[in-house]
């Protein structure tokens, strides 16, 4: 293996898996699969953008959100689109209008193969629908790359919150060339963060899938609720599977950002009426999306409150529990969450 900084926090079940180091390696060394890894020696180990960016690695105490546009107090609603997604669809219907009124040259979504997540960029507005609907297991950035090397200037980028934790502190490092202070004018337009409890092993996922005789093929939608994985059919059966059967993604336990915190605006089912998404506007970027659908006020703000308060819980346990067992603890969190550092300035 080689020797890389990331290690620490690869090695240690801190990482996210979140793909965002994968993804700004200059000399493109950094694979990811599942979790990232070096393919080739680093004459610098690691001690470059990856490091940098990723969201568990402190970068100073000072926010990103004293430096982006962020609002003072985050405004809740909840709505439904016109397409067909997850929940209210707000988030396929949100990317359709950027694509159609050319705010964006590209959406970076996660589309699936049977599915399996696909990392993936969408041009064209029709085809937006196609790649709705979650996918629970761990997915990567890789389109996001891949528009940067083919030349789509402005994407819009779909991320769980870890992912949008590092995509921000991207926006703003000096190292990329169009750097002047303020976030890129080009590249990364909108960041729509998602809720996130936690992620899956698809190898697990498929596996449960196997002990109920089910084929991904004939999956039509999968769920979560109520502490249960809901797998729905084409014809129309439900299963219900309890969470604690299928294996998560390890550095979840220290994940303490529910509701994407870092993006433009952040989307969930928590907090909202049955097939209505909750959008949480919290940049001048995110009200874009009062020109797109009717938003409604009455979130259940004390429920989402609730799920952020269970996932401190769950960290702190874990905090706890690697306290007692003498393993590694890693100071991302004595900050708050994915600051960019201004350091002495
Ligand atoms: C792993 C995971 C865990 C979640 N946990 C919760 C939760 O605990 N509570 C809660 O309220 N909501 C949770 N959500 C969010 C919820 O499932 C919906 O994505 C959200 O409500 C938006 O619904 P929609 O109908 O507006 O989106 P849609 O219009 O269906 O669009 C969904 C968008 O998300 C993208 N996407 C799908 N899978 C992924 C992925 N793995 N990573 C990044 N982007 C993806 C799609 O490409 C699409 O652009 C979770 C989502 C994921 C992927
Ligand atoms: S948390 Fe994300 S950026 Fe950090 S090592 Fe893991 S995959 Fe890379
Ligand atoms: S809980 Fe969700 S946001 Fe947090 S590390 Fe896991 S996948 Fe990322």
């Amino acid at each position: 293996m080689y020797e890389w900084k990331l290690n620490e926090i690869v090695d240690n079940n801190l990482c996210a898996s979140c793909g965002t180091c994968a993804i700004v390696c200059p000399n493109n060394i950094v694979v990811f699969e599942n979790s990232p890894k070096l393919k080739e020696e680093c004459l610098r180990k690691g001690h470059g953008m990856c490091y940098d960016i990723c969201p568990r690695v402190s970068s100073g105490g000072y926010q990103i959100r004293i430096r982006g546009d962020f609002k003072e107090k985050e405004e809740y609603y909840y709505g439904r689109g016109d397409v067909e997604g997850q929940d209210g669809g707000v988030v396929s219907t949100f990317l359709k209008y950027l694509l159609e009124n050319k705010k964006i040259d590209g959406a970076i979504v996660v589309g699936d193969e049977c599915w399996k997540p696909v990392s993936l960029i969408v041009q064209n507005p029709e085809d937006i629908e196609k790649s709705a609907k979650s996918k629970y297991a761990i997915s990567t950035l890789d389109a996001l790359r891949k528009a940067g090397e083919i030349g789509i200037e402005r994407v819009a980028v779909v991320g769980l919150p870890c992912q949008i934790s590092g995509l921000r502190k991207l926006q703003y490092f000096p190292y990329l060339a169009k750097y002047d202070g303020e976030p890129n004018k080009n590249g990364i337009q909108y960041l729509i963060g998602l809720f996130c409890n936690k992620k899956f092993e698809q190898r697990s996922i498929e596996e449960v899938l196997e002990k109920n005789n089910l084929n991904m093929e004939d999956i039509e939608k999968f769920d979560i609720k109520k502490g249960k994985f809901i797998i729905t059919t084409y014809n129309s059966e439900k299963h219900s599977i309890p969470l604690e059967n299928i294996e998560y993604c390890e550095g979840c336990n220290v994940c303490r950002d529910f509701d994407a915190q870092m993006a433009d605006l952040s989307v969930g089912c928590a907090g909202s009426p049955e097939n209505y998404s909750t959008v949480i506007i919290r940049t001048k970027k995110g009200e874009d999306i009062k020109d797109t659908i009717e938003l409604k006020e009455g979130v259940n703000i004390e429920f989402i409150e609730k799920m952020r308060k269970l996932k401190m819980d769950r960290f702190k346990g874990e905090i706890e529990r690697r306290r007692n067992n003498g393993e590694k603890i890693s100071y991302y969190w004595i900050t708050d969450y994915g600051g960019v550092g201004k350091r002495a300035e």
